[in-house]
């Protein structure tokens, strides 16, 4: 069951797309897992929406005008291949959620995986938002990601499986996220595999010897 969601005002963040193209994919992957937070989106775009009209009519040029409805076309685009179905020409042991298959293809298995630490693989996903690392992390049973700080936020969304963190567990559809100053480590050993949608806007920072390695791999 999840029990881990964003915060409110990340939510409103999202409802208003105030958010880097990059958080807003963890935010959507989580709300497609989520109704409670669903609803609270909702709720939060309709007040948005009454927020808007009670403000004085401003006057529209034509050409800001055009330039609107090409972005609400282009909006309607990208819903439109977010909506499509996953491709059928293998069948993936996990389904990608609607909001990463535009990312990830056929199957995450097609991605090009990098070993982190035993048992941990890492795959970059091509999504151009400049100042994020997009990736996706996934763990076997018995690993470990090491302690590590951030210098920047870290945000997350479970896909499959999960991890425990400060005794804490997580599973799928959970959202979690840690900003600079804050430190931890995830293990693994609650589930066969676990699979994670990460998001960086700042490196992460190892400060055990023997993981030192690890941060020149992390950065954005
Ligand atoms: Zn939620």
């Amino acid at each position: 069951m999840i029990t881990s969601h964003p915060p409110p005002e990340l939510l409103l963040e999202h409802a208003s797309g105030r958010l880097a193209p990059a958080v807003a994919l963890v935010i959507a992957t989580h709300l497609e897992f989520c109704q409670t937070c669903q609803t609270s989106a909702a709720e939060m775009e309709i007040l948005g929406g009454l927020l808007l009209e009670s403000q004085p009519p401003a006057d529209v040029s034509d050409g800001l005008l055009a330039s609107t409805l090409a972005k609400l076309d282009r909006q309607e685009a990208i819903q439109r291949q977010q909506a499509a179905p996953v491709h059928k020409g293998t069948i993936p042991r996990h389904v990608a959620p609607r909001t990463l298959t535009p990312l990830v293809g056929r199957a995450y298995e097609h991605l090009t995986w990098n070993r982190v630490v035993d048992g941990v693989e890492e795959a970059r996903l091509p999504l151009a938002d400049r100042g994020h690392r997009v990736t996706l992390l996934r763990a076997r049973r018995g690993s470990r990601f090491p302690f590590h700080d951030h210098a920047g936020n870290e945000y997350l969304a479970v896909l499959e499986g999960g991890f425990c963190c400060s005794d804490r567990p997580f599973v799928k559809g959970d959202f979690a996220s840690c900003g600079p100053s804050e430190s931890h480590g995830l293990t693994m050993d609650t589930h066969d595999e676990c699979l994670c949608l990460l998001v960086l806007d700042g490196p992460l920072l190892f400060p055990a010897a023997e993981d030192a390695a690890l941060n020149a791999v992390f950065r954005l």
